[in-house]
């Protein structure tokens, strides 16, 4: 079968931040099979519940593996295309009996995405579960890494450093009741209804890693952040490290917001905040020098 292509695709709607403009090629994969047979160079995401797209679009082609979600269990193990959303992988292993993934019900990203972010929440990270990873780089075709061989960190993992792509992801899990298992995805629900914004209110999650030893949204709330906005962008008011877009701002307001965020850390406390959400796209002048101040180390 061919893949899906789709031209200058806009993506708004696509994006959790509900902002972005014209892709100019889109792939969407649903199979190995399919994913290797596109030509790079492209870059590739997941759910882009953590990327925020510029206004103006991007240049070049994406390939979006929200259809590689093929999940399939043998024993304790589960094996999950890069494409599985996370209350898709929670809910399988639940299904089957199997512990360790609870935590994962209220993620809205995918496989891939978490495993390149080493995504994590109350503790847990995705990288606790991972037996091994089915990795895909153009000057190395497909290969295998075990969980050591991942060097996975907070919010990081070997495929930022080398530029791999998850193709699937094996998960090796505990037995367990499946009332135990559900009552535990409730109580994770529960807490992330009441500390984080839902997607009814777009947002991409936290907006900047937890420098070491503290908290970003400590700093942020310090510097009284959740009284800021820009265009339709808002801090949430009830934690400092969110941005919401409820009335329709731009990927620009938002990059200006994240802009004031960092600079008023910096200001009063002397610590540089570095962004947890990733930036695609054409940059214009504006952008490229918001980005200067938010991303260079
Ligand atoms: C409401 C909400 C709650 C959130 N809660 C949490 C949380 O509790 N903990 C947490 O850690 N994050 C959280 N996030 C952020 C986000 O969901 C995670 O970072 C997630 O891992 C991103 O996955 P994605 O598929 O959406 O990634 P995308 O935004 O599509 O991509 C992000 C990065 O991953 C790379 N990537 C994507 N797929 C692949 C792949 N197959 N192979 C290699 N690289 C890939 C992309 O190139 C990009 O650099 C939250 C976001 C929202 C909107």
């Amino acid at each position: 079968m061919a893949v899906e292509i789709c031209e200058n695709f806009d993506i708004k709607n696509l994006t959790t931040f509900k902002t972005g403009g014209l892709i100019e090629r889109v792939c969407f994969p649903k199979n190995i099979d399919e994913f290797l047979s596109i030509k790079p160079p492209y870059k590739v995401f997941g759910n882009l519940s953590n990327t925020l797209v510029s206004s103006s679009g991007y240049d070049g082609t994406i390939v979006l593996t929200s259809k590689m979600d093929n999940i399939t269990s043998i024993g304790t193990s589960i094996t999950a295309g890069c494409g599985v959303k996370g209350p898709k992988l929670s809910q399988f292993a639940a299904s089957k009996g199997l512990s360790g993934l609870e935590f994962m019900i209220g993620f809205p990203g995918s496989v891939g995405g978490e495993i390149f972010m080493n995504a994590s929440a109350n503790g847990q990270c995705i990288s606790d579960c991972v037996k091994s990873v089915t990795l895909f780089c153009p000057e190395k075709g497909v290969f295998k890494l075990s969980r050591d061989e991942m060097e996975f960190e907070y919010r990081k993992s070997i495929c930022q450093r080398k530029n791999f792509i998850v193709l699937e992801v094996e998960f090796e899990l505990s037995e367990d009741g499946t009332e135990k298992i559900n009552d535990r995805m409730k109580k994770n629900l529960e807490f992330r209804k009441s500390h984080q914004p839902s997607l009814s209110l777009p947002n991409c999650g936290s907006i900047f890693k937890n420098p070491e030893g503290d908290s970003a949204g400590r700093l942020l709330d310090e510097v009284g952040a959740k009284s800021m906005n820009v265009g339709g962008a808002k801090v949430w008011e009830n934690h400092a490290n969110f941005i919401v877009n409820p009335n329709g701002g731009s990927s620009l307001d938002i990059l200006k917001l994240m802009c004031m965020m960092k600079n008023r850390v910096k200001e009063k406390f002397e610590i540089n905040l570095y962004p947890e959400v990733l930036y695609l796209g054409n940059r214009n002048e504006e952008e490229e020098n918001l980005c200067k101040i938010l991303y260079q180390k």
